[in-house]
């Protein structure tokens, strides 16, 4: 019989899983039994988005086929929760001990201290090994912010640097050169479909089955396995990196990912390793494949941003998850779910997510939370929306993106200002406001666009406060071009909408 159980969570299918190496130091391969458990009460915890449901399903199923052909012991077991598939494994194989590696997410590690009292047996919890800050020491009570811990990760990972420890380039940053507006008639390589094997379509068939989700899981198309995830960044590298850059914050009505990647759900979910991404970028530069600013573009979304937020997020929860820095409390409109704003931008990715689970980082922030902010939806609503609704959403990534960066709910402990926009923005960056009934150059009136006159109206509410922040300052003095009938209008309407949109009757 076993002596030891090694229990692998859904978002950690490493290849070199850090308990199955340590497991093999206690005993031979016949000695351990993994438990991999299709926990019912997290796959059903909200209305999923179905591709989502079906990716995490079915890597994980491929994941347990992939270790029983490297002569490991498998059980998966679908169970009611997490615990109950525990107790059930550990009746059947009695171990003398279990093993396992902390989780990502606040509530999964919690749940991991109490393992041992629940199952009467040794647990070992080793340290998460799926992110590359996890172990760069936290800087004390004084706030690290993105860049110095970006520039810290690009030394300690020796990431585009001279000999002499200097930025390749000589910058450590190309933004400037990035973030141009999408060209009409650009060409945009085909983001590659992996069709369904017999056991997606089994899973496929299986989340059919699952009440209250949403979008259609026939239509899915993304990676399942780690060679299939090698594929997709192989492809990136090739094909859409050298223009990843230039067009990052570009948006598109009719295209779903543009220049981007669309790696994060592999990453997330352990399919694909950070430190190989960044490298494969690397490689790319050196080789002459990719332009510098692309390619620092990619490397500091990965080991800036993603590490960034992971690190922010362990280190402000569980608070984060109550932060209201802006009093928003009104409810998330129905038309997130379903039906329609009426406005072209919102509708498209709204659309786009209930379709594919998927909008770049643009569209999340400057359509969707941007939206959120200026119209002061509660944050909680808004997490929660986001974590049904994207293939890629994890408590750990969610609630620094969501609360912090995008409705700066944290009150600037993630991001250094709300990321709040005008039509205007959008109108530079898209193709949405063609085909939109509101103008974005129109605060007041019928044809006002709504992200326009809340815009005004958030600065004029919120105006000492937004002052007191340096790089909000040149929003805020604009407000000095209007005089006091155009402020009185602003808020009016704005007022009239909003109640309108908490009672559901408008937009
Ligand atoms: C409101 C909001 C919600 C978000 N929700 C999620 C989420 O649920 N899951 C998630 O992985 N990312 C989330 N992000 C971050 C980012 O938008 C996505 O990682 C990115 O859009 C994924 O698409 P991609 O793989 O094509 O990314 P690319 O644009 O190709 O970027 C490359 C990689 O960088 C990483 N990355 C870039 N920015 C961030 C960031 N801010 N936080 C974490 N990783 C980052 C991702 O792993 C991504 O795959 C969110 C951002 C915002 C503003």
């Amino acid at each position: 019989m076993p002596t030891h159980l090694v229990a692998i969570l859904a978002d950690q299918l490493l290849l070199e899983h850090p308990a199955l190496i340590h497991a093999q130091t206690l005993a031979p391969k016949t000695d351990i039994q993994v438990v991999l458990v299709e926990s019912q009460a997290r796959l059903q915890l909200r209305p999923y988005q179905r591709h989502k449901l079906v990716l995490v399903l079915s890597a994980l199923r491929h994941y347990a086929a992939a270790l029983r052909a490297d002569g490991w012991q498998v059980t998966l077991i679908a169970a009611a929760s997490w615990r109950a598939g525990l107790l059930h494994t550990c009746a059947q194989f009695n171990p003398d001990s279990i093993i396992t590696m902390a989780g990502a997410e606040y509530n999964a590690r919690r749940a991991q201290e109490r393992w041992s009292s629940w199952l009467g047996r040794a647990v070992t919890v080793l340290p998460n090994r799926q992110f590359l800050a996890a172990d760069v020491p936290a800087t004390g009570t004084k706030r690290q912010t993105m860049e110095s811990f970006y520039r810290m990760m690009r030394v300690r990972y020796q990431l585009l640097l001279e000999a002499d420890g200097s930025p390749v380039g000589g910058s450590w940053n190309y933004d400037a050169e990035n973030r141009k507006p999408l060209p009409k008639h650009t060409p945009i390589p085909l983001v590659q479909r992996y069709l369904p094997d017999e056991l997606t379509l089994q899973v496929i068939a299986d989340v059919a089955a699952y009440p209250q989700t949403y979008g259609d899981a026939s239509t899915f198309g993304l990676a399942v396995t780690h060679a299939q995830a090698a594929d997709a960044l192989a492809r990136f590298i090739r094909e859409r990196l050298p223009d990843f850059g230039r067009y990052e914050d570009a948006m598109a009505a009719d295209e779903d990912v543009l220049f981007h990647s669309l790696l994060s759900p592999y990453l997330n979910l352990g399919l694909l390793d950070p430190l190989t991404c960044a490298r494969a970028a690397e490689a790319a530069y050196h080789a002459g494949l990719a332009p510098l600013a692309a390619v620092e573009g990619f490397v500091r979304q990965i080991v800036g941003w993603r590490e960034y937020m992971y690190r922010r997020y362990w280190e402000l929860m569980p608070e984060l998850r109550t932060m209201n820095a802006w009093a928003a409390t009104r409810p998330l409109p129905e038309w997130f779910w379903q039906g329609q704003s009426g406005m072209h931008c919102l509708d498209t990715v709204i659309a786009r997510v209930w379709r594919t689970g998927y909008t770049h980082h643009i569209e999340r922030l400057m359509i969707l939370t941007n939206f959120c902010t200026l119209a002061g939806i509660d944050p909680v609503a808004v997490n929660e929306w986001f974590l049904a609704g994207y293939i890629d959403a994890y408590d750990w990534v969610m609630w620094p993106n969501v609360s912090g960066m995008g409705l700066n709910a944290d009150g600037g402990l993630i991001a250094t200002k709300p990321y709040i926009s005008s039509g205007a923005y959008i109108k530079r960056m898209s193709n949405y406001c063609a085909g939109c009934r509101y103008d974005p150059a129109v605060r007041t009136g019928p044809d006002a666009c709504p992200y326009t006159m809340l815009y005004w109206n958030f600065l004029l509410t919120h105006q000492p406060r937004l002052q007191a922040n340096p790089r909000m300052g040149p929003a805020v003095l604009g407000l000095r071009h209007l005089d006091d009938a155009q402020r009185g209008d602003i808020q009016t309407q704005a007022v009239i909408w909003l109640q309108r949109l908490s009672e559901g009757t408008s937009a």
